[in-house]
């Protein structure tokens, strides 16, 4: 019986252990020092909004390709994983091409990107619909999930199949090894230490770095997803978006991108901004007549997502002799390509477990 560590409950090590624990011939523990529930700038999950936009081009969309089936799968026969359908507008301005918010979601501005026969609807929308300053824009049929529904549900399906949770905080990672819930060294270790992945020992990737967002939640609803290429003044790293999350979840206004941005609180002034820019492309948000007073405010919120210069990283490793398969470094696309990434982690320790490994 392989024993299995994974470390992180986010949405990555959530989704690896439920996928592992389906295998009844895999004993898995969760360790981590934050759990759903936990609201942590060190905790990047249940800040995200969290949608379906592809980020990825052609050449690199496998993980994003292969996790939109189970998303739709969740949407639509499991209403308690929190997640529902939305339509997604997605507006470009042509004055944003290669800015700082736009040069990692090129393939999502384009008129002709690869998922359009992924997803269902896809569209490219006339010059009537568009919003202030947008050149062009499309729309599709895209999910929203409840991050804080979803969490626990995913929490619930690994305890369902036996999982172990447990707190705890290390800080190196050949230590995760001794925390199995057997007694008995793992056989494998799977790091989803997310953004921490550029602290932790024996991990150290110097590569990943915080890309900052803040939000306003929010209790009115929009009836649609928006998100526009680019915002006039404010800092650098500003942009614009809505997303109305499934079961009472409220709707996220977004946002910021800012990179190797580490502050935790949310500043005020940029909050303002978020508001107003969210009730100009979408005034349905509030009564007619009204502006941002119109907005009736749940919380403001700073996540930090786990941005990794070449991607994520999916990749098997011996550390100080122990096996140990990374999946992190998911950025803004966490959620969207969570079901694949983690296909590719278990994998990976299939490999390393394989008789053929071993020799
Ligand atoms: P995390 O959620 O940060 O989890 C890391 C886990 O590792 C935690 O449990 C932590 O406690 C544990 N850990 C770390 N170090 C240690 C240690 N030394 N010892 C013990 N435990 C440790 N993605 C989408 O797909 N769609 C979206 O719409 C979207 N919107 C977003 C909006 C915002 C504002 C933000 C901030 C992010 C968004 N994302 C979105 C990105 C997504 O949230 C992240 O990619 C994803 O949550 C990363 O998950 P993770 O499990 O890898 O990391």
């Amino acid at each position: 019986m392989p024993n299995i560590v994974v470390v992180g409950a986010g949405v990555s090590g959530l989704t690896t252990a439920l996928l592992l624990s389906k295998d009844p011939k895999y004993k898995v523990t969760i360790i981590a020092k934050y759990m759903p529930g936990d609201y942590d700038i060190e905790y990047t999950s249940p800040w995200a909004g969290a949608n379906y936009l592809p980020f990825s081009t052609k050449e690199g969309s496998r993980w994003e390709k292969g996790t939109w089936p189970e998303l739709v799968r969740l949407a639509k026969d499991v209403p308690e994983a929190g997640i529902h359908f939305q339509e997604a507008l997605i507006y470009n301005r042509n004055k944003d091409a290669g800015g700082p918010v736009t040069d990692w979601f090129n393939d999502l501005l384009s008129t002709n990107p690869w998922f359009k026969d992924l997803v269902p609807n896809f569209r490219v929308l006339p010059k009537s619909m568009m919003v202030p300053g947008a050149d062009s824009g499309t729309a599709f049929t895209s999910v929203c999930i409840n991050t804080a529904v979803y969490l626990p549900y995913l929490v619930s399906q690994c305890l369902a199949n036996g999982v172990v949770l447990k707190r705890a905080v290390i800080t190196h990672i050949s230590e995760a090894a001794t925390f199995h819930h057997s007694g008995r060294k793992a056989d494998v270790i799977v790091n989803c230490t997310g953004l921490l992945a550029s602290k932790l020992g024996g991990v150290m990737d110097a590569t990943v770095t915080p890309a900052r967002g803040q939000i306003v939640v929010v209790r009115n609803t929009p009836g649609a997803m928006f998100t526009v290429s680019g915002v006039e003044g404010g800092e650098e790293g500003e942009c614009c978006y809505i997303m109305q999350r499934a079961a009472g979840g409220g709707t996220v206004l977004g946002g910021t991108y800012q990179k190797g941005n580490w502050e935790s609180q949310p500043d005020p002034n940029t909050a303002l901004r978020i508001m107003k820019r969210a009730v100009e492309i979408c005034p349905a948000l509030v009564e007619k007549g009204q502006g941002v007073e119109g907005l009736s405010v749940v919380r403001h919120g700073v996540g930090l997502r786990p941005l990794r210069e070449n991607g994520v990283r999916v990749e098997k490793e011996k550390i100080d002799g122990a096996w140990v398969v990374h999946n992190y470094g998911h950025g803004g696309y966490g959620y969207q390509t969570s079901y694949a990434c983690s296909q590719g982690a278990m994998d990976l320790v299939d490999e390393v477990l394989s008789p053929k490994a071993k020799l």
